[in-house]
């Protein structure tokens, strides 16, 4: 490719400087602020052919790159990028699943501990002194023995947690739409169901319109009072006042969440909760996997503008072909 083939590539807002290198190595580079329909120049309208993103497109910034052929984001969940409007007009979009399956697995694990046996308060309890001043750290009144635990989106991730909770003995269940494939796991047809038949349930469904607001209270009522919800997926399937609620009037024994209906923001109640373990949405927050999911961002674009082969297209972009 000459330089004046390359395709020009538009990065808006902050992507990882990882993916910005190869971008610019491989192809013509423009950056905007953010992504709004209202920035876009003439010029720029004219040359975009990629978009590699971390933050949100919506329908008007697709609409305002008449010559886009391809979406490459950077996640597994793609729930802020209107995708569903970007296929229509013919534009790929890509995701960046797979890399960092075992990392967020990893991570829901941890908050899943962090919230039963303590971790960062019983930490906070040496760190502060207490250890020194006032004894050994009470003991916790909740444990993984003895739980059954329910996945609310046995897909990728939800699998690599499985594997996970089989390690530590415990039994399984789990909710989707439908039932995956040469699993053994228990399955629930309803969300519903999988909350009364378990006393810890894992999230990591995907948000779209149809899990909004899905764990609200008649779930956490279901969980029961000796509960754990753990939240891996988007804060947006969760009714956050109910949950809150729920922790606050024993409804539920605990929660640990690493993502929130309005990030960075997070709900006060939840915030001074003693029930709560609160991570600021690092599920897949390390270098080694945030440089994979680059790596795949850009791999995406490369496969596309050389052959019309995106890796990893999100489904509602399949069909989409290379004009
Ligand atoms: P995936 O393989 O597509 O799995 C999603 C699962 O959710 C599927 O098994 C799907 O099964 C189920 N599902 C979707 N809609 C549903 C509905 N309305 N009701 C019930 N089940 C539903 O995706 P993944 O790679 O495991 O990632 C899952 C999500 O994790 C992502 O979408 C993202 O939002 C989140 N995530 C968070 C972090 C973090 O840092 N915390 C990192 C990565 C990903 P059916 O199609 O059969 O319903």
């Amino acid at each position: 490719m000459s330089h004046t083939e390359k395709p020009t590539i538009l990065v808006p807002g902050r992507l990882h400087e990882h993916a910005v290198k190869r971008i610019e190595a491989l192809f013509s580079i423009v950056r905007l602020e953010r992504a709004d329909a209202a920035l876009v120049a003439p010029e720029l309208a004219a040359d975009v052919r990629g978009v590699a993103a971390m933050t949100g497109i919506d329908a008007a910034f697709i609409d305002a790159l008449p010559k886009l052929e391809i979406i490459a984001s950077f996640g597994v969940g793609y729930d802020a990028v209107d995708a569903r409007h970007a296929a229509k007009k013919g534009v790929m979009v890509t995701n960046t699943p797979d890399v960092l399956t075992e990392e967020v697995a990893d991570t829901a694990i941890g908050l899943l501990l962090n919230t039963v046996r303590e971790l960062p308060k019983a930490e906070t309890y040496l760190r502060s002194g207490r250890w020194v001043g006032e004894g050994n750290y009470p003991l916790t009144g909740t444990t993984l023995r003895g739980r059954r635990v329910g996945i609310f989106g046995m897909g990728r991730i939800g699998l690599a947690i499985a594997r996970r909770i089989e390690a530590f003995g415990l039994p399984i269940a789990y909710h989707n739409r439908s039932r995956v494939d040469g699993v053994g796991y228990e399955y629930h047809e309803t969300l519903l169901g999988l909350a009364g038949a378990v006393d810890t349930l894992i999230s990591v469904a995907p948000a779209t319109p149809a899990t909004e607001k899905i764990v609200n209270r008649a779930v956490l009522e279901a969980l029961g009072p000796n509960g754990i919800f753990v939240n891996i997926g988007r804060g947006s399937t969760v009714d956050e006042a109910a949950l809150a609620a729920a922790l606050a009037d024993g409804t539920i024994r605990g929660a640990g969440l690493d993502v929130f209906a309005d990030e960075p923001r997070v709900p006060q109640e939840l915030l001074v909760a003693p029930n709560t373990s609160l991570l600021p949405h690092v599920g897949s927050a390390s270098v080694h996997t945030r440089d994979a999911m680059a790596d795949l961002v850009v791999d995406n674009l490369v496969s596309w503008f050389a052959d019309g082969k995106p890796l990893t297209p999100v489904p509602e972009a399949v069909f989409v072909q290379k004009g």
